[in-house]
């Protein structure tokens, strides 16, 4: 009997398509993984089912879009059937290293089916400030302070600009000095976590085993490796001055043309964030190929969204507009037995799970919505489909259940014709990607008239089947949990 195959699952926190080198970026963020590509199936086209982190991951580990048990219940519900739960039960080692996000904890179920865990959150998960939205502004008596400086400045008109320009400067000046970028940075960096990944191989034998490892180094706030901006053949940047791009790029009070003057040093902060990344996956998929694990086993390598920089105007990843460099991510898929093809059709996420399972010659289970490509993922019936994303509008903090009840955004995205739908307010616009692939203009409402009904068509059919189709049972559980979360948090004592 053929040995059972291993999976490793990285899934790369923010990292947009167009800025790894195999998806085509000119600047050399992922030599390691350009090569890898080469021997892998890739996913030239690879849609998340939703963004950010918590309308990305339903699918990516459960195969399902992120609102089909309703919008209030959010993550995994207990006893949902998933990647790992499928592994666990055919016997495989299950291991989940993750740098620090609150949205892929426990309380959001993604932690069930692991044999071992470590997420970085200490004992209580919390909301992560920055994600989803802006990073949050500094706390306390400063962050009181910028308030009233606001009112002021607001009644200061033109003069206000320069009044705060020196505030900001002036409230950089009297933050304590850092010492390396490696104290400014929030979340553990890829390192910490393939340092972890290595004991726990070296620690089970011969064991087939799921290896799902999630990365932050491309988050913001962003705080690099030293040696990854070197490696990019950046200059050194000095922590004061990585501290003040960040700040800067957070202001709220600004305009996108303002934010743009530090938009291309903020830019070299992220892509040495995806250097790192790479750096530490040819690390671990070192010691794999040293070992004979490496014949058996499956990688895949992918993101649970993208991440913004002015290309619509907007910074990070908030749930509202599913805009390309949002919703586009990369999917690398190297196992053994696969020469390098590249699918260049749309793919939803909804297609990883099942897909992986069949790398590993396993059956999906029937709760799975998507299909299997391992074995015919250029000519398969993909070729010929749409991938959705969707999110709710403006719900930057699931952890309150109120602000996950606001509108949602749909995107259906084939090919050449991309509709985004949004409730309310309702509009629709359709995009021709071929003429438009920035997305800067919709269709008239009167151009392609047969795309746009087909697109819209298609995005009834999933309204239709994600209210028609609801599990009851799993949407039970995860508002039980959700109470039960909830009376814990305000009752601590009660326990
Ligand atoms: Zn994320």
């Amino acid at each position: 009997m053929a040995a059972r195959k291993s999976i490793v699952l990285v899934t790369v926190d923010c990292l947009r398509a167009d800025h790894a080198g195999f998806m085509g970026y000119a600047r050399p963020t992922t030599p390691f993984l350009d090569s890898l590509a080469e021997e892998s199936l890739i996913f030239s086209n690879a849609i998340v089912a939703g963004a950010p982190t918590y309308y990305s991951f339903p699918a990516i580990m459960a195969s399902r879009p992120p609102l089909a048990l309703g919008r209030d219940a959010l993550g995994l519900a207990p006893g949902e059937p998933c990647l790992a739960s499928v592994l666990k039960q055919a016997g495989y080692a299950t291991a989940s290293f993750s740098a620090g996000n609150p949205y892929i904890s426990s309380q959001f179920g993604y932690e069930q089916a692991f044999d071992t865990v470590q997420h970085f959150l200490g004992d209580e998960p919390t909301r992560v400030p920055d994600d989803g939205a802006s990073i949050a502004s500094p706390a306390g008596w400063s962050s009181r302070l910028n308030r009233k400086v606001q009112a002021v400045r607001q009644a200061l008109g033109p003069l206000g600009k320069v009044y705060d320009e020196l505030y900001f400067r002036y409230c950089q000046r009297i933050t304590p000095a850092a010492k390396s970028l490696d104290s400014l940075r929030r979340f553990p960096a890829a390192d910490v976590i393939v340092d972890q990944a290595e004991s726990w191989l070296a620690s089970i034998g011969d064991s087939p085993f799921f290896l799902w490892l999630h990365l932050m180094d491309p988050h913001g706030p962003y705080y690099p490796k030293e040696a990854a901006l070197a490696l990019l053949g950046n200059d050194p940047v000095a922590p004061a001055r990585a501290r003040y791009l960040n700040s800067y790029w957070n202001r709220s009070d600004i305009g996108a043309s303002r934010l743009a003057r530090h938009r291309d040093e903020v830019v070299a902060l992220y892509d040495a964030g995806i250097s790192w990344v790479d750096v530490q996956m040819e690390r671990l998929v070192g010691s794999l190929r040293a070992s004979p694990r490496w014949e058996n086993c499956i990688f895949a390598l992918t993101a649970d969204h993208g991440e913004e920089f002015l290309d619509h105007g907007g910074r990070y990843h908030p749930p509202a507009k599913l805009m390309e460099e949002l919703i586009r991510v990369p999917l690398l898929l190297r196992g053994p037995g696969r020469a390098n093809e590249e699918a260049a059709a749309p793919s939803s996420r909804l297609h990883l799970a099942p897909t992986l399972l069949a790398a590993a010659q396993l059956p999906p289970p029937a709760e799975f919505r998507g299909r299997r490509y391992w074995d015919r993922a250029a000519s398969g019936p993909a070729s010929a489909g749409a991938a959705i994303s969707e999110c709710v509008a403006g719900c930057t903090n699931p952890f309150r259940r109120q602000g996950r009840l606001g509108s949602r955004v749909l995107a259906v995205r084939e090919a050449r014709f991309k509709l985004i739908l949004q409730f309310e307010p309702p509009y629709d616009r359709v995009y021709d990607l071929e003429a438009d692939p920035g997305e800067h203009a919709p269709l008239p409402a009167s151009a392609q008239k047969a795309a746009r009904r087909r697109l819209l068509e298609i995005a009834r059919d999933h309204l239709r089947r994600s209210s028609e189709g609801r599990d009851q049972r799993m949407v039970l559980r995860a508002r039980l949990r959700d109470l039960q979360l909830e009376w814990a948090r305000s009752f601590p004592n009660r326990q």
